[in-house]
């Protein structure tokens, strides 16, 4: 049993105001792995009043000096991969060998782009007469999800440290784990005292404290669109900053040109990775009405691929869900889907392996979903793709725009200047053209109620940074 007790604030391990601690469980057991400490507004206060203490000094760092302390961090981040990933895994559920490459890869990736930008990027701007300064925003209150726990942390610190600002880290209560080995490794690399500090809590309580803040001057948040409408509210008492990336429920657009084989493959890959529970997944197939019947079977063929069981085998390709609420939640998207006259083409929500214990949804692929459905608009957060033909192009536009969200997106066509004439049309923050890359230096967020703001590479930088013209 893992007991954390205390919190990283003002560069000191420090014991928390309350004695109430929380569980968190392991998802393939249902078993608790381990304790953190539950966060009070006492504890966000001192933690903010130690951030605003080290603000001066470290906005005024050279930017060598932080590039040289994020880069030391990715490289004690990446001396510790097995271990991190292997908390990521027990907390979350994501199969080892994913939490090693991407859990655990993509922050070390992440703080080593930032340490690369701070080498090229000016700080200052010729306007006319004008000379513009872009100062950092001051105290950042970060709080982040579950699903991918180190690489929503690190894409907001590694940034904000870059830019010059300091912060406060709620992370989520359900995979707080790694937050803390970071705590360490800042410490390690002799981070200066109140720049980075950590508070473990509920989103209610010690979120909200973060986010009411009148000494906070930006609120980070990613999670789901119920909760960052929750801290906009709160936030704007004090009129600071906010940056939101919420949910999604991003569509695949095969054109009818496209290479079926190849758009099934990657399309179900990018819903079904992480067991679904990726706010980019493209959650929604959509297939021109001629071909839709071919795919199907090909989507058929594909998911027989995705072996369900134990994170740590090295065969599985879906580990458990990450909590008990998500299980349920996703078990009643299919079953209300079903009911709904969806037909299920492979998965249902029948277990899907063996072992009583554990929180395992079987992969799912649905048809007969109608657009306007619920399982059609809302976000599912498991690995269920939904597939729906259409008729010509504009009615594809015109049914992947109809979501309340607009996050990512990916089209497919043997003709990329048709690919990237079509996503023009889709109103969302990412499109992926025949399975493009995952890029780091790429600016990262949603349109729509999937959020505001960008992270990652010099827009991500840019958002934790203020502007002042001096008119010469
Ligand atoms: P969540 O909203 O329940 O929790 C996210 C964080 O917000 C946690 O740290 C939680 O403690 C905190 N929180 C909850 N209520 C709060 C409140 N009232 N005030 C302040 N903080 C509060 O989300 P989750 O279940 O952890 O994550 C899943 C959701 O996150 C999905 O909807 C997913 O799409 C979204 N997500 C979005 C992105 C993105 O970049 N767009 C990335 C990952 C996850």
């Amino acid at each position: 049993m893992i007991e954390r007790k205390s919190f990283y604030i003002g560069g000191e391990w420090t014991a928390a105001s309350d004695r109430e601690l929380l569980s968190v469980v392991d998802p393939s057991t249902e078993q608790a792995l381990a304790t953190v400490p539950a966060g009070t507004e006492v504890d966000i206060n001192r933690a903010v009043a130690a951030a605003r203490g080290a603000f001066g000094s470290w906005s005024g760092t050279p930017v060598e000096e932080r590039a040289r302390l994020l880069r030391e961090a990715a490289d004690a981040l990446e001396a510790r991969t097995e271990e991190v990933a292997g908390l990521i895994t027990q907390e979350m559920g994501s199969p080892l060998a994913f939490s090693i490459a991407v859990q655990v890869g993509n922050p070390v990736r992440v703080l080593r782009s930032f340490a690369d930008l701070l080498g090229e990027y000016s700080f200052e701007e010729k306007i006319g007469n004008s000379l513009v300064l872009k100062e950092a925003i001051g105290v950042v209150g970060a709080i982040t999800p579950w699903n991918y726990p180190l690489h929503q942390v690190v894409a907001k610190v590694a940034a904000a440290l870059a830019a010059g600002a300091v912060v406060v880290l709620k992370p989520s209560e359900i995979a707080p784990l790694s937050a803390f080995v970071l705590a360490e490794i800042f410490d390690s690399v002799g981070l200066p005292a109140g720049v980075f500090n950590l508070v473990t809590g509920l989103g209610p309580v010690a979120g909200e404290a973060l986010a009411a803040h009148p000494d906070v001057d930006m609120i980070s948040f990613t999670g789901s669109t119920a909760a960052g409408k929750r801290v906009s509210a709160v936030a704007s008492q004090t009129v600071k900053r906010v940056a939101l990336e919420l949910g999604g429920k991003s569509a695949t657009v095969v054109l009818d040109d496209a290479d079926l084989g190849r758009a099934a493959k990657i399309g179900l890959a990018n819903c079904f990775i992480n067991a679904g529970q990726t706010c980019t997944a493209w959650t929604r197939m959509l297939v021109p009405a001629a071909r839709h019947d071919e795919m199907v079977e090909l989507l058929r063929d594909a998911a027989a691929k995705y072996t369900v069981g134990a994170p740590a085998d090295e065969s599985t390709r879906i580990g458990p869900l990450a909590n008990a609420n998500q299980f349920k939640r996703v078990r009643d998207y299919i079953d209300m889907a079903i009911r709904d006259g969806a037909t299920v083409v492979v998965g249902g929500t029948g277990r899907p392996i063996d072992d009583e214990h554990g929180y395992y949804v079987a992969p799912t692929v649905l048809t007969d979903v109608h657009p306007g459905s619920r399982i059609e608009q809302e976000e599912i957060f498991g690995p269920v793709l939904v597939v729906i033909p259409y008729r010509d192009e504009d009615e594809a536009v015109a049914i992947a725009n109809d979501t309340p969200y607009g996050l990512s997106g990916a089209v497919f066509s043997a003709d990329q200047d048709r690919a990237v004439a079509f996503s023009r049309r889709l109103r969302t923050g990412m499109v992926d053209i025949n399975g493009g890359r995952f890029n780091a230096l790429a600016p990262f967020g949603g349109y729509k109620q999937s959020g505001n703001g960008r992270e990652l590479g010099a827009y991500g930088l840019e958002e934790y940074l203020e502007i002042k013209s001096l008119q010469l």
